[in-house]
């Protein structure tokens, strides 16, 4: 998601689809039931397309894809833009190898299923999700909460989260915690009271467990919200630069890294 050199002006930044799922209630959830297969970032890119064409929202594959399921791309429709992962080799000079790596373009590509005739569809299914096989799939382990302060809501040390049995939004606490453990635990520990100071760190935090929450329909998104909300407005930038850019690509992916780490199978790669 670093490489915006390709970018049309038309598609979004990611900080800018962030502060959209942040003030506009249910337009994760929105995108999350019918883009599912793909990352968060990718399904808020593919959803606000949607919008401005006037689109139905549906499923979106390529122009192969479609015909391989008895479809086809109704004549005059322009793709969607989605971002994708491309493997690059770049030549070391000093110890004459190949080295991979891996970049991110944007590729108009895609056609959502209001843009397409023919066969039938099966309908779709969003897949189960399951917060201990996340925890676990993660490589995280949960410990006892053996805080005395009550207004603890959770904790996050190296690997290892703990949340308060009574916490008011034990979700959101855990979506939190794990996201302290992939993106900050290794600047530190993070203890969660009600007063955490409002640093860059908690307003990644809460927006990785903002996504969770309202993608899977768990409670807690509206806290979620006030408190970004309440963040921005305190920011002496202007609206759209509130969030920084490169927060909101490492929160994008912690969320993804959180939600598939949860669901019982892992669908065909979608990026
Ligand atoms: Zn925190």
């Amino acid at each position: 998601m670093e490489n915006h050199a390709n970018q049309s002006p038309a598609i979004p930044k990611w900080s800018a689809l962030l502060i959209e799922a942040v003030t506009k209630p249910g337009l994760i959830m929105k995108a999350y039931s019918v883009f599912h297969a793909y990352s968060i970032g990718n399904q808020l890119l593919a959803l606000v397309q949607c919008q401005r064409r006037g689109l139905q929202p549906g499923p979106i594959n390529t122009f192969p894809k479609w015909k391989d399921l008895g479809r086809f791309v109704k004549r005059g429709e322009r793709a969607l833009t989605l971002c994708m992962p491309i493997t690059c080799k770049r030549h070391d000079e000093d110890s004459d190898e190949e080295n991979t790596f891996t970049s991110f373009v944007y590729k108009a590509r895609w056609f959502v299923l209001a843009q397409t005739d023919g066969q039938e569809l099966e309908p779709l299914t969003i897949p189960d999700w399951d917060a201990e096989r996340a925890i676990k799939t993660l490589n995280i382990e949960r410990v006892p909460f053996d805080h005395t302060d009550g207004n603890v809501q959770g904790f996050a040390r190296k690997r290892q989260i703990a949340i308060n049995p009574l916490a008011q939004l034990p979700y959101k606490t855990l979506f939190h915690e794990l996201a302290h453990v992939i993106l900050h635990t290794s600047e530190g520990d993070f203890t969660d009271t009600e007063t955490t100071p409002r640093t860059l760190c908690e307003v990644e935090a809460e927006s990785v467990a903002l996504l969770c929450c309202e993608s899977l329909g768990l409670e807690g998104a509206e806290y979620c919200r006030g408190y970004i909300q309440n963040w921005m407005s305190r920011g002496s930038a202007s609206k759209g630069d509130a969030i920084p850019e490169k927060s909101a690509q490492k929160t994008f992916r912690a969320a993804d890294q959180i939600i598939r780490a949860g669901r019982a199978e892992v669908p065909e790669s979608h990026f």
